[in-house]
């Protein structure tokens, strides 16, 4: 719930009906994706039902560091995003485009006819809904739409869960994307707790979020909760330290390209990608083709790519972007600045999943800031713009 929602129809769901809610999920034929323990992070995987959402989780998010640890407290939602995004099972790491197969003295192409998935995810946070939400843009509504993203989209629920537990690698206040979600989910949930009792606010987006809520025939909930909430989530922004301005950020970073905070940079970041890998919106990707020993099928897959690889940008010749240098600068302004240009909003959702990633701990936030901040200096008479207060 947003803290000016306090009008609309909200549900009391107590944790023991939480089963009841994900059964019905089920029931309509959905495969049911939650943030899940898996090599100590909590990463979206499937499960089978309520009873596999750990309890008493929460994490410990800043540059290069992500640590979870155990509570005693019941809350299964009391964290904040872990490395794996929504974009996993949307845009796939790895997709089969099409097959050939030598049939005779013909060709036989062939495209792949699985049904698309019909997944519901179950968590996902305010900002992994604008991911989507920024995503669909790219995919759905550019010169060149993607079939499998939208077979997938179309088919997709969302249970969402506002965010009460931002980590200190987070800033989807500056961004507008959280804590609080305001649209893209079917169902949306903030987890309470009062006097060791577990329970959640619920509030329906679409028509089928209402028709799956009906089922479970919940009470509206009491005011005095919705206000209990509604304070929550006014702390949980306070509670955002990390800060950008999302407009004047682009037009100054476009000023600074040749900053000498990029050379800086050179020094650090290593390449490898992870950011990217990590990002929600990123979708740079490759072709790679395989063919089979006896020279009978060959098939070309869809791969993410990552544009801090060299090998990104190579055309005759070379590498367009031969530097590290190069690389991150092409990263840093096309999320904050030439996103923009090309889809109308920024790249970024201030999810911090790239500052938490980064095995060096470059930070995305402090880099940005830092090179507007030193055009600033350069020149006074320009707005204040993208300084942490
Ligand atoms: S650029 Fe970083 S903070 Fe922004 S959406 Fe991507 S991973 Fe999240
Ligand atoms: S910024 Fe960090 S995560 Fe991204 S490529 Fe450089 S070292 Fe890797």
């Amino acid at each position: 719930m947003r803290p000016d929602q306090q009008g609309e129809a909200i549900f009391l769901l107590p944790d023991e009906k939480l089963a009841e809610l994900l059964s019905a999920i089920k029931e309509r034929g959905y495969q049911l994706i939650a943030p899940i323990l898996r090599d100590a992070a909590l990463c979206f995987s499937e499960i089978d039902g309520a009873s596999e959402l750990p309890q008493g989780l929460r994490d410990a998010q800043s540059p290069g560091s992500y640590r979870i640890k155990q509570t005693a407290s019941p809350e299964r939602f009391a964290h904040a995003s872990g490395p794996t995004s929504l974009k996993r099972f949307l845009y796939p790491p790895r997709l089969k485009l099409w097959q050939t197969q030598r049939k005779a003295n013909a060709m036989v192409f062939e495209e792949p006819a699985d049904p698309p998935p019909r997944y519901a995810f179950i968590g996902p946070r305010p900002c992994d809904l604008q991911a989507v939400a920024i995503q669909d843009r790219v995919f759905l509504r550019s010169a060149h739409p993607d079939n499998d993203y939208r077979r997938r989209r179309e088919n997709a629920l969302f249970v969402a869960v506002n965010c009460l537990h931002p980590s200190e690698s987070c800033f989807c206040s500056s961004m507008n994307s959280g804590p609080s979600a305001k649209s893209g989910f079917d169902i949306l949930l903030t987890e309470q707790i009062e006097s060791e009792e577990l329970y959640y606010l619920v509030q329906t987006g679409t028509d089928e979020g209402l028709e799956i809520l009906n089922t479970l025939k919940l009470k509206p909930a009491a005011d005095s909760k919705k206000r209990k909430a509604a304070t929550e989530l006014k702390q949980a922004t306070k509670k955002i330290e990390r800060k950008l301005d999302p407009t004047g950020i682009g037009p100054a970073l476009k000023e600074r390209l040749d900053s000498p905070a990029w050379d800086e940079l050179e020094n650090r970041c290593l390449a490898c990608g992870n950011c990217t890998l990590a990002c929600p919106t990123c979708f740079c990707s490759t072709v790679e083709d395989h063919t089979d020993l006896a020279g009978e099928i060959a098939t070309r897959d869809r791969v993410w790519d990552s544009c801090f690889q060299q090998s990104f940008s190579y055309v005759a010749g070379g590498p367009v972007r031969s530097t590290i240098k190069g690389r991150y600068r092409q990263w840093l302004t096309h999320k904050l600045s030439s996103w923009s240009d090309q889809f109308g909003t920024l790249g970024c959702v201030g999810c911090g999943r790239c500052i938490t990633w980064c095995p060096v701990g470059i930070d995305l936030v402090a880099e940005a800031n830092a090179i507007c901040t030193e055009r600033q200096s350069q020149n006074p008479t320009k707005t204040t713009i993208g300084v942490s207060p």
